[in-house]
Parts: C-alpha cells; structure tokens; sequence
C-alpha cells in the first residue's frame, strides 16, 4: 500500500522531530524549508535544526522537570536528543551541544533518510490538500504568518518578545582576568569566569542601565518573557539584581584571592573546539557598537571579539488553548498540524517534544492506529495536554515543570526526592505505551 505524503513545513527542532517520527513508521514526508533563500532575523546557518541562542538545552539530571523530558525523547528515539548527545561539550549538569555540529549532523540524517525529501523555498500558502504539520517557529515567515492568521478570523496571534547572547572568540578573552571553573567546583571546570570588583560592577552596570537600545517596535519591559529577560532590562530593577541573576558569584572562589568576587560574568563554551564562548544570561537587544563598549568594561573581555552580537525579536505564538488539540491538530481540522514554538511551547527541548508527539500521532492515525495518547504522567504528555487544555484563559509560552505533571498520591521528603519520584513514574508510564 503507498503511503500518502505529509508535508513538513520549516526544518527546526520541531519540524526535523516530526519528519523524522513519520518517516520512521514508513510515511513518506515532503519537508520544506525556506533557508537558505529567505533567513529569519535569527537564523544564521544554512543547516537544519539551528539553534538561535543558547547552546544549551539546559539541566540533564533527571530531578529536573527538562532532564525528564530529555529521558523520555532519548527513549521514544529523538533524532535530535540522539544528535546533541552525539555532539555534546561539557557543561556541567547541564546538556550542551555543538552547535555547528548538532545542525549538520540533524540536516546529514534528514537529508539522508529514504523516505524524506526535502523541498526548498518558502512555503506562503496553506496547501488545500493533504496532511500539513506547520513547524515554522517563533519567526514565521510574514506570508506563511498572514495565511495562519486568516485561518483563525477574529483572533489575534499572542506574543513576547525574546533575545539572544552575543558570542566571543576564546582567544580573545584575556585569562589574566578569568580562570575556569564550575560553580562550587561542580564536575568538571566547564565556565569561564570573569570577576568584577565593586568597583568595576559599579561602572559597569552604570553603563549598561543608559546604554542605548536598538528600536524594537512596541517593546516594554512588561511584555518581556521572564525566562529570557535581556540583561539591560534586568540591571535597571536595581544596583544588585544582577548580582542575584547572571553575574551572582556565589561558589566561584577566584584562584587569585581565595574570595568569591563581588560579581562574576559566566562564559559556557559554544562549541566542541572551545574556540567560541557564549555571555551566559546575557542575552541584550543593545545597538550592537553599545554591546561592544559596555561588555568589554568586564576586565577579560577588555579586548574580546564579538563573532556573533545579541538581538531581540518578537516571538509570535497560537493561541493554543483555544485551538489545538491534544495531538497539536486543529480543532475540527483532519489534516492540519502545528508544532514547535508557534504553538506556545517554549525552549529547544520543548518545541522538539511537541514535533516528537504529532509526528508519532499523526503517523499512528495514517497507519489506522490508536493514538498513544501520552499520559499527564509524562512530560510529553503533560506538556500537549497544558497547550491545548481550554481552562487557561490567558495563555503564555510554557517551559516543561513539575506543576503541569499531577502530584503523586503519597508524601515524599525533599524536593529532589519528590522529583526523582515524578520521574520514575513518568518513565514507567512511558514504557507502558505502545508507539
Ligand atoms: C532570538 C531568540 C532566542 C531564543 N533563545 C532560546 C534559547 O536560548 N533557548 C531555548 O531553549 N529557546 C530559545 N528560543 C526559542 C527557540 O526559538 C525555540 O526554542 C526553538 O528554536 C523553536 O523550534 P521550532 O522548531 O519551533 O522553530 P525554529 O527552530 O525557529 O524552526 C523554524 C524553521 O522554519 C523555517 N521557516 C519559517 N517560515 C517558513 C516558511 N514560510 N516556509 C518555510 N520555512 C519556514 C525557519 O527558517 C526555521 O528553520 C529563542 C528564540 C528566539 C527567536
């Protein structure tokens, strides 16, 4: 019997994950993606799967509600979960990726996968036909956005606005000023740290607070995602909130004096070489001369070379509550699919969930199979039943967390026991299901 196609539209986190999960149960699948012909203001690199900020997909221990997550992709068998543990760097607890090597390895097995073809060029109309998964992101395409937004008359796409790190070269980064280490010497000595005395904080933050803006058209500090607050905005809340956000440097002891700085700036390493480092937290809508200035008043990156600066753009999502299934289909819809980000999912990990759960769903009902229907147990689950749960009257991208997975029916001591416990339930109910 020959399958009938489903198209694929963008070639990110979600959309590979969807792509990969139909083609792996025998359907054949068109993807399409518009880079390199049109880029978004994100997106830099030819390749699939790009990750536009950090190259982090943040905490791998299981107690964590995203380390969860991450299990559960590993063993729905994830072909992304697969490429960032193939190309991780060390960060600590945390799962940190390659990027440049992440991306090619993701477009190497697209690419290479029989039943997968991949079409070029941007997508501006809804086919009329056939099964659609729209995975076109945060930065959708204004012709692809327009044809969504007649979809749904009367409702308004919903937004927040969100900001990318600048990049230095290491070799840039002065040493004399910075030493490697975890914070309380945890694992391995993964960051570079970069002390500032009260003194040279002082200066700093002073600059930061009045350094000019780039124009990003209706930005306020109120509708600014909290997750991924530029660092600008942050500093303004006060002369100490950053000492209590990025720049804290509590368990960083500096060689030098034996003390924890008044202030310390983190650098993680943005791939496998160690040649590139990313400004942890440091994600800034500055004009780009201003980033410049004001970042290299932190006395190692006196004299660093931004090979990548920090930008912010609005972040468009669906309003999902009131749209979506919990198969992220179109309510009353047969055949269209959104997933990724544009569905108010939020993060790397997350949107690659929501491509992982349509694609194994939409792949089961191709094939005349009952859904899987992941449970609330499981984070995939929990996540796509928060989307599309019609209770939540005002929706906001959401990042996986224990809050949107039931509590368990008896007392644990100790968070990280209560955590770990969640987990195993929800790997046991994982492995309960037939996908
Ligand atoms: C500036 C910025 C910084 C971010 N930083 C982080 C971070 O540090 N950590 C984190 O976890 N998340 C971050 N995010 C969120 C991030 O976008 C998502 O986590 C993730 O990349 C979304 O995956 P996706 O597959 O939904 O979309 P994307 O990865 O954006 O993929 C969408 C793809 O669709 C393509 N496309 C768009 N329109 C069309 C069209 N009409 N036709 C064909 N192709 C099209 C695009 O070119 C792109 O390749 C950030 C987002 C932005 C915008």
């Amino acid at each position: 019997m020959s399958m009938e196609q489903v198209m694929v539209i963008g070639a990110g986190l979600a959309g590979c994950e969807a792509a990969w999960q139909l083609a792996q149960r025998g359907i054949p699948v068109l993807l399409r993606e518009m880079k390199p012909q049109k880029m978004t203001p994100a997106h830099h690199s030819t390749d699939f799967g790009e990750l536009v900020c950090s190259n982090s997909l943040r905490s791998d221990q299981i107690e964590n509600a995203v380390g969860l997550l991450k299990e559960e992709l590993r063993r729905g068998g994830s072909l992304i979960l697969a490429c960032a543990d193939a190309t991780r760097v060390e960060a600590g607890g945390a799962l940190a990726v390659d990027r440049t090597g992440f991306s090619a390895l993701i477009t190497e097995r697209i690419k290479s996968h029989p039943l997968i073809t991949v079409l070029e060029g941007e997508v501006a109309e809804i086919p009329k036909e056939g099964q659609v998964v729209i995975a076109t992101g945060p930065l959708t395409s204004q012709a692809l956005s327009e044809r969504i937004a007649d979809l749904f008359p009367g409702m308004d796409y919903l937004s927040f606005y969100d900001a990318a790190a600048p990049l230095v070269t290491f070799e840039s980064v002065n040493m004399e000023h910075a030493w490697f280490a975890s914070r309380y010497d945890k694992g391995t000595a993964d960051y570079i740290n970069c002390p500032l005395t009260g003194e040279e904080y002082d200066a700093f933050w002073r600059a930061l607070c009045t350094a000019q803006e780039a124009p990003v058209h209706g930005f306020e500090d109120k509708s600014v995602f909290e997750g991924c607050m530029p660092v600008e905005v942050m500093a303004r809340r006060g002369r100490q909130t950053l000492c209590y956000g990025p720049l804290k440097p509590r368990g960083l002891r500096d060689p030098k004096t034996g003390q924890e700085p008044f202030a310390v700036v983190q650098l993680r390493r943005d791939n496998r070489e160690g040649s590139i480092y990313n400004l942890v937290g440091f994600q800034t809508h500055l004009r780009f001369p201003e980033q410049k200035r004001v970042f290299s008043m932190i006395p190692a990156l006196q004299n660093a070379e931004f090979v990548r600066y920090g930008i912010m753009h609005r972040n468009t999502y669906l309003d999902s509550p009131r749209l979506l299934d919990r198969y992220y289909r179109v309510r009353g819809s047969r055949r269209l699919m959104f997933a990724g980000q544009i569905t108010g999912v939020e993060g790397y990990v997350e949107s690659t969930a929501s491509g992982f759960l349509t694609g194994v769903e939409l792949a089961r009902r191709l094939l005349g199979q009952p859904p899987a229907d992941f449970p609330q147990e499981t984070a995939v689950g929990a996540l796509a039943l928060y989307v599309s749960n019609e209770s939540i009257v005002q929706f906001q991208p959401m990042n996986i967390n224990f809050g949107i997975i039931p509590p368990l029916d008896h007392r644990v001591k100790g968070k990280r026991n209560k955590n770990a416990e969640l987990s195993q339930r929800a790997l046991e109910a994982l492995a309960r299901l037939d996908f």
